[in-house]
Protein backbone atom coordinates (compact mmCIF):
# COMPACT_ATOMS: atom_id res chain seq x y z
CA UNK A 1 0.00 0.00 0.00
CA UNK A 2 1.67 3.59 -1.42
CA UNK A 3 2.02 6.09 1.37
CA UNK A 4 1.32 8.60 -1.20
CA UNK A 5 -2.41 7.53 -1.85
CA UNK A 6 -5.35 9.23 -0.53
CA UNK A 7 -6.84 7.34 2.85
CA UNK A 8 -10.26 5.61 1.57
CA UNK A 9 -12.09 3.85 3.98
CA UNK A 10 -16.06 3.07 4.06
CA UNK A 11 -19.26 1.22 4.71
CA UNK A 12 -20.74 -2.16 3.30
CA UNK A 13 -24.14 -3.13 4.14
CA UNK A 14 -27.81 -3.66 2.04
CA UNK A 15 -29.15 -1.51 2.09
CA UNK A 16 -26.65 1.41 3.38
CA UNK A 17 -28.38 4.54 2.19
CA UNK A 18 -29.51 5.28 5.49
CA UNK A 19 -26.06 4.54 7.24
CA UNK A 20 -24.86 7.88 9.02
CA UNK A 21 -21.29 6.36 8.87
CA UNK A 22 -20.12 8.18 6.10
CA UNK A 23 -21.73 11.84 7.59
CA UNK A 24 -19.94 11.10 10.86
CA UNK A 25 -16.49 10.66 9.10
CA UNK A 26 -17.16 13.05 7.07
CA UNK A 27 -17.27 15.53 9.47
CA UNK A 28 -14.00 13.94 11.90
CA UNK A 29 -11.95 14.03 8.50
CA UNK A 30 -12.87 17.70 7.67
CA UNK A 31 -12.24 18.60 11.69
CA UNK A 32 -8.98 17.47 11.54
CA UNK A 33 -7.78 18.26 8.13
CA UNK A 34 -7.14 14.87 6.77
CA UNK A 35 -7.04 13.93 3.15
CA UNK A 36 -9.36 11.02 3.19
CA UNK A 37 -12.36 9.87 2.25
CA UNK A 38 -15.04 7.42 3.60
CA UNK A 39 -17.49 5.76 1.32
CA UNK A 40 -20.96 4.37 1.44
CA UNK A 41 -20.71 0.75 -0.45
CA UNK A 42 -24.25 -1.08 -1.38
CA UNK A 43 -22.89 -4.86 -1.79
CA UNK A 44 -25.31 -7.70 -1.48
CA UNK A 45 -24.28 -10.80 0.27
CA UNK A 46 -23.66 -13.14 -3.09
CA UNK A 47 -20.71 -10.20 -3.63
CA UNK A 48 -19.23 -9.59 -0.32
CA UNK A 49 -15.88 -11.65 -0.41
CA UNK A 50 -15.35 -10.98 -4.09
CA UNK A 51 -16.06 -7.11 -3.24
CA UNK A 52 -13.56 -6.92 0.51
CA UNK A 53 -10.75 -8.64 -1.49
CA UNK A 54 -10.82 -6.28 -4.37
CA UNK A 55 -10.95 -3.03 -1.95
CA UNK A 56 -7.18 -2.66 -0.85
CA UNK A 57 -6.08 -2.77 -4.29
CA UNK A 58 -8.28 0.46 -4.67
CA UNK A 59 -6.66 2.07 -1.69
CA UNK A 60 -8.91 1.13 0.98
CA UNK A 61 -7.31 0.51 4.34
CA UNK A 62 -10.42 -0.73 5.77
CA UNK A 63 -14.21 -1.05 6.01
CA UNK A 64 -17.00 -0.72 8.63
CA UNK A 65 -19.67 -3.79 8.06
CA UNK A 66 -23.47 -3.43 8.85
CA UNK A 67 -26.04 -5.40 8.19
CA UNK A 68 -26.55 -8.11 6.83
CA UNK A 69 -22.76 -8.85 6.67
CA UNK A 70 -21.20 -8.69 10.13
CA UNK A 71 -20.92 -13.02 10.07
CA UNK A 72 -19.35 -12.57 6.67
CA UNK A 73 -16.54 -9.90 7.54
CA UNK A 74 -15.57 -12.29 10.65
CA UNK A 75 -15.41 -15.49 8.41
CA UNK A 76 -13.60 -13.81 5.82
CA UNK A 77 -10.67 -12.14 8.49
CA UNK A 78 -7.26 -13.73 8.45
CA UNK A 79 -6.66 -12.23 11.86
CA UNK A 80 -9.62 -12.09 14.04
CA UNK A 81 -9.52 -9.90 17.54
CA UNK A 82 -10.80 -11.46 20.89
CA UNK A 83 -13.73 -9.32 20.94
CA UNK A 84 -14.99 -10.24 17.82
CA UNK A 85 -14.14 -13.66 18.30
CA UNK A 86 -16.50 -13.66 21.42
CA UNK A 87 -18.92 -12.16 19.80
CA UNK A 88 -18.94 -13.98 16.69
CA UNK A 89 -19.37 -11.13 14.12
CA UNK A 90 -17.10 -8.81 12.93
CA UNK A 91 -17.87 -4.58 12.23
CA UNK A 92 -14.46 -2.98 11.27
CA UNK A 93 -12.17 -4.90 9.19
CA UNK A 94 -8.58 -3.38 8.12
CA UNK A 95 -6.29 -4.57 5.32
CA UNK A 96 -2.63 -4.52 6.42
CA UNK A 97 0.54 -6.52 4.77
CA UNK A 98 -0.29 -9.56 6.29
CA UNK A 99 -4.00 -9.92 5.94
CA UNK A 100 -7.69 -8.98 6.87
CA UNK A 101 -7.92 -7.99 10.59
CA UNK A 102 -11.36 -8.66 12.27
CA UNK A 103 -12.74 -6.26 15.02
CA UNK A 104 -16.24 -5.72 16.46
CA UNK A 105 -16.32 -2.41 18.57
CA UNK A 106 -19.95 -2.49 19.22
CA UNK A 107 -19.72 -3.50 23.35
CA UNK A 108 -16.45 -0.70 23.16
CA UNK A 109 -18.73 1.90 21.44
CA UNK A 110 -21.31 0.56 24.12
CA UNK A 111 -19.15 0.77 27.01
CA UNK A 112 -17.76 4.27 25.62
CA UNK A 113 -20.85 6.00 25.23
CA UNK A 114 -22.52 4.97 28.80
CA UNK A 115 -19.09 5.93 30.31
CA UNK A 116 -18.81 9.20 28.45
CA UNK A 117 -22.54 10.64 28.80
CA UNK A 118 -23.37 9.23 32.59
CA UNK A 119 -20.00 10.06 34.88
CA UNK A 120 -19.72 8.00 37.73
CA UNK A 121 -21.60 4.78 36.15
CA UNK A 122 -19.50 1.61 36.27
CA UNK A 123 -20.75 -1.76 34.93
CA UNK A 124 -19.96 -3.31 38.39
CA UNK A 125 -22.54 -1.00 39.96
CA UNK A 126 -25.34 -3.99 40.47
CA UNK A 127 -26.61 -6.54 38.75
CA UNK A 128 -27.89 -5.28 34.55
CA UNK A 129 -31.19 -6.14 32.55
CA UNK A 130 -30.59 -6.94 29.33
CA UNK A 131 -33.74 -6.59 26.65
CA UNK A 132 -33.14 -8.83 23.52
CA UNK A 133 -31.14 -11.36 22.36
CA UNK A 134 -30.20 -10.76 18.78
CA UNK A 135 -26.52 -8.86 17.46
CA UNK A 136 -26.31 -6.24 19.24
CA UNK A 137 -27.06 -8.19 22.43
CA UNK A 138 -23.89 -10.29 22.14
CA UNK A 139 -21.74 -7.28 21.80
CA UNK A 140 -23.50 -5.50 24.60
CA UNK A 141 -23.04 -8.79 26.99
CA UNK A 142 -19.33 -9.02 26.10
CA UNK A 143 -18.97 -5.66 26.98
CA UNK A 144 -20.68 -5.18 30.36
CA UNK A 145 -19.07 -8.77 31.37
CA UNK A 146 -15.70 -7.46 30.47
CA UNK A 147 -16.54 -3.91 31.96
CA UNK A 148 -17.42 -5.72 35.66
CA UNK A 149 -21.05 -6.54 35.53
CA UNK A 150 -21.36 -8.78 38.69
CA UNK A 151 -24.60 -10.39 36.92
CA UNK A 152 -26.79 -9.79 33.71
CA UNK A 153 -30.49 -10.95 33.80
CA UNK A 154 -31.52 -11.69 30.13
CA UNK A 155 -34.66 -11.45 28.60
CA UNK A 156 -36.09 -12.31 24.92
CA UNK A 157 -39.18 -12.50 23.79
CA UNK A 158 -37.56 -16.25 21.97
CA UNK A 159 -36.34 -17.62 25.39
CA UNK A 160 -34.32 -20.15 23.47
CA UNK A 161 -32.24 -17.03 21.55
CA UNK A 162 -31.38 -15.76 25.40
CA UNK A 163 -30.35 -19.42 26.18
CA UNK A 164 -28.18 -19.97 23.52
CA UNK A 165 -26.59 -16.38 24.62
CA UNK A 166 -26.05 -17.65 28.17
CA UNK A 167 -24.68 -20.65 27.21
CA UNK A 168 -22.08 -18.74 24.94
CA UNK A 169 -21.14 -16.06 27.56
CA UNK A 170 -20.96 -18.16 30.66
CA UNK A 171 -22.16 -18.31 34.53
CA UNK A 172 -22.33 -14.43 34.88
CA UNK A 173 -25.99 -14.51 32.82
CA UNK A 174 -29.05 -15.56 34.40
CA UNK A 175 -32.22 -15.96 31.75
CA UNK A 176 -35.37 -14.76 32.69
CA UNK A 177 -38.81 -15.29 30.67
CA UNK A 178 -40.11 -12.59 29.46
CA UNK A 179 -43.22 -12.62 30.96
CA UNK A 180 -41.14 -12.39 34.22
CA UNK A 181 -38.75 -9.17 32.63
CA UNK A 182 -41.05 -6.24 34.86
CA UNK A 183 -40.12 -8.19 37.56
CA UNK A 184 -36.56 -8.71 36.93
CA UNK A 185 -36.06 -4.52 37.27
CA UNK A 186 -36.05 -4.58 40.78
CA UNK A 187 -32.76 -3.98 42.10
CA UNK A 188 -30.58 -3.53 38.73
CA UNK A 189 -28.33 -1.24 38.02
CA UNK A 190 -27.98 -0.86 34.56
CA UNK A 191 -30.85 -1.59 32.00
CA UNK A 192 -30.18 -2.07 28.80
CA UNK A 193 -32.86 -2.37 25.66
CA UNK A 194 -31.03 -4.09 22.49
CA UNK A 195 -34.75 -5.14 20.95
CA UNK A 196 -35.85 -3.30 18.32
CA UNK A 197 -38.83 -1.96 20.24
CA UNK A 198 -39.76 1.79 20.12
CA UNK A 199 -37.85 2.07 17.22
CA UNK A 200 -39.85 3.86 14.25
CA UNK A 201 -41.77 1.54 12.17
CA UNK A 202 -41.31 -1.33 14.62
CA UNK A 203 -43.42 -2.68 17.47
CA UNK A 204 -44.14 0.19 20.33
CA UNK A 205 -42.14 -0.37 23.78
CA UNK A 206 -44.65 -1.22 26.47
CA UNK A 207 -42.67 -3.04 29.51
CA UNK A 208 -43.64 -2.05 32.86
CA UNK A 209 -41.12 -0.04 34.43
CA UNK A 210 -43.03 -0.17 38.22
CA UNK A 211 -40.24 -1.85 39.52
CA UNK A 212 -37.26 0.00 37.81
CA UNK A 213 -34.95 1.69 40.88
CA UNK A 214 -34.75 5.04 40.30
CA UNK A 215 -30.70 4.71 40.61
CA UNK A 216 -30.81 2.74 37.47
CA UNK A 217 -28.90 4.06 34.55
CA UNK A 218 -31.48 3.20 31.25
CA UNK A 219 -29.97 2.70 27.51
CA UNK A 220 -31.48 2.26 24.37
CA UNK A 221 -29.67 1.08 21.87
CA UNK A 222 -32.58 2.30 19.35
CA UNK A 223 -31.68 5.90 18.38
CA UNK A 224 -34.69 6.86 15.80
CA UNK A 225 -36.42 8.19 17.63
CA UNK A 226 -33.10 9.38 20.12
CA UNK A 227 -35.56 9.65 22.73
CA UNK A 228 -37.64 6.85 22.97
CA UNK A 229 -40.44 5.57 24.56
CA UNK A 230 -38.62 3.25 27.26
CA UNK A 231 -35.92 6.32 27.71
CA UNK A 232 -38.85 8.83 28.33
CA UNK A 233 -40.77 6.46 30.79
CA UNK A 234 -37.45 6.06 32.37
CA UNK A 235 -36.91 9.36 33.23
CA UNK A 236 -40.61 9.87 34.20
CA UNK A 237 -39.30 7.59 37.36
CA UNK A 238 -36.22 9.63 38.28
CA UNK A 239 -33.44 7.54 36.37
CA UNK A 240 -30.97 9.07 34.50
CA UNK A 241 -30.72 7.88 30.41
CA UNK A 242 -28.34 7.60 27.69
CA UNK A 243 -29.33 7.29 24.17
CA UNK A 244 -28.15 5.25 21.66
CA UNK A 245 -26.20 7.21 19.07
CA UNK A 246 -23.55 8.00 21.08
CA UNK A 247 -23.02 4.12 20.78
CA UNK A 248 -22.64 4.70 16.87
CA UNK A 249 -20.66 7.55 17.20
CA UNK A 250 -18.14 5.35 20.13
CA UNK A 251 -17.73 2.53 17.65
CA UNK A 252 -16.73 4.19 15.04
CA UNK A 253 -13.33 5.66 16.93
CA UNK A 254 -11.24 2.72 16.77
CA UNK A 255 -11.63 2.08 12.68
CA UNK A 256 -11.06 5.70 12.04
CA UNK A 257 -7.65 5.91 14.31
CA UNK A 258 -6.36 2.78 12.33
CA UNK A 259 -7.42 3.63 8.94
CA UNK A 260 -6.73 7.54 9.22
CA UNK A 261 -3.94 7.44 12.01
CA UNK A 262 -5.49 10.45 14.17
CA UNK A 263 -7.82 9.63 17.13
CA UNK A 264 -11.18 11.35 16.97
CA UNK A 265 -13.18 13.06 19.58
CA UNK A 266 -17.01 12.36 19.95
CA UNK A 267 -18.45 16.02 21.27
CA UNK A 268 -21.65 17.85 21.11
CA UNK A 269 -20.56 18.92 17.53
CA UNK A 270 -20.09 15.71 16.52
CA UNK A 271 -23.54 14.38 17.58
CA UNK A 272 -24.49 17.47 15.40
CA UNK A 273 -22.91 16.90 12.54
CA UNK A 274 -24.19 13.05 12.50
CA UNK A 275 -27.86 14.12 13.02
CA UNK A 276 -27.74 17.28 10.59
P1 LIG B 1 -31.84 -8.44 15.69
O1 LIG B 1 -30.65 -9.35 15.72
O2 LIG B 1 -32.83 -8.53 14.60
O3 LIG B 1 -32.62 -8.63 17.11
C1 LIG B 1 -33.86 -8.00 17.33
C2 LIG B 1 -34.26 -8.18 18.78
O4 LIG B 1 -35.52 -7.48 18.99
C3 LIG B 1 -34.52 -9.64 19.17
O5 LIG B 1 -34.15 -9.83 20.52
C4 LIG B 1 -36.04 -9.75 18.99
O6 LIG B 1 -36.62 -10.78 19.75
C5 LIG B 1 -36.47 -8.40 19.51
N1 LIG B 1 -37.82 -8.03 19.07
C6 LIG B 1 -38.20 -7.63 17.84
N2 LIG B 1 -39.54 -7.39 17.82
C7 LIG B 1 -40.01 -7.68 19.08
C8 LIG B 1 -41.29 -7.63 19.69
N3 LIG B 1 -42.39 -7.26 19.01
N4 LIG B 1 -41.39 -7.98 21.00
C9 LIG B 1 -40.29 -8.36 21.69
N5 LIG B 1 -39.05 -8.42 21.16
C10 LIG B 1 -38.91 -8.07 19.87
O7 LIG B 1 -31.37 -6.90 15.72
P2 LIG B 1 -30.02 -6.28 16.30
O8 LIG B 1 -29.02 -6.18 15.22
O9 LIG B 1 -29.67 -6.97 17.56
O10 LIG B 1 -30.50 -4.77 16.62
C11 LIG B 1 -31.44 -4.50 17.64
C12 LIG B 1 -31.65 -2.99 17.77
O11 LIG B 1 -30.44 -2.36 18.17
C13 LIG B 1 -32.06 -2.32 16.47
O12 LIG B 1 -33.04 -1.33 16.77
C14 LIG B 1 -30.79 -1.65 15.98
O13 LIG B 1 -31.04 -0.49 15.20
C15 LIG B 1 -30.15 -1.27 17.30
N6 LIG B 1 -28.68 -1.12 17.23
C16 LIG B 1 -28.14 0.08 17.58
C17 LIG B 1 -26.77 0.25 17.58
C18 LIG B 1 -26.20 1.57 18.00
O14 LIG B 1 -25.04 1.85 17.66
N7 LIG B 1 -26.92 2.37 18.75
C19 LIG B 1 -25.93 -0.81 17.17
C20 LIG B 1 -26.51 -2.04 16.81
C21 LIG B 1 -27.90 -2.18 16.83
P3 LIG B 1 -36.80 -12.27 19.10
O15 LIG B 1 -35.47 -12.96 19.29
O16 LIG B 1 -37.91 -12.86 19.91
O17 LIG B 1 -37.18 -12.08 17.65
Amino acid sequence: MSAHRIPLAGVIGAPIAHSRSPRLFAHWLGAMGIAGHYIPLHIEPADFAQAVRALPRMGFRGINVTLPHKLAAFEIADHIGDRARRIGAANTLTFREDGIHADNTDGYGFVENLRQSAPGWSAADGPAVVLGAGGAARAVLDALIDAGAPEIRLTNRTRARAEALADAFGPKIRVIDWSEAPEALAGTATVVNTTSLGMDGADPFDLDLSTLPRAALVTDLVYTPLDTPMLIAARARGCRTVDGLGMLLHQAVPGFERWFGATPEVTEATRAAVLG
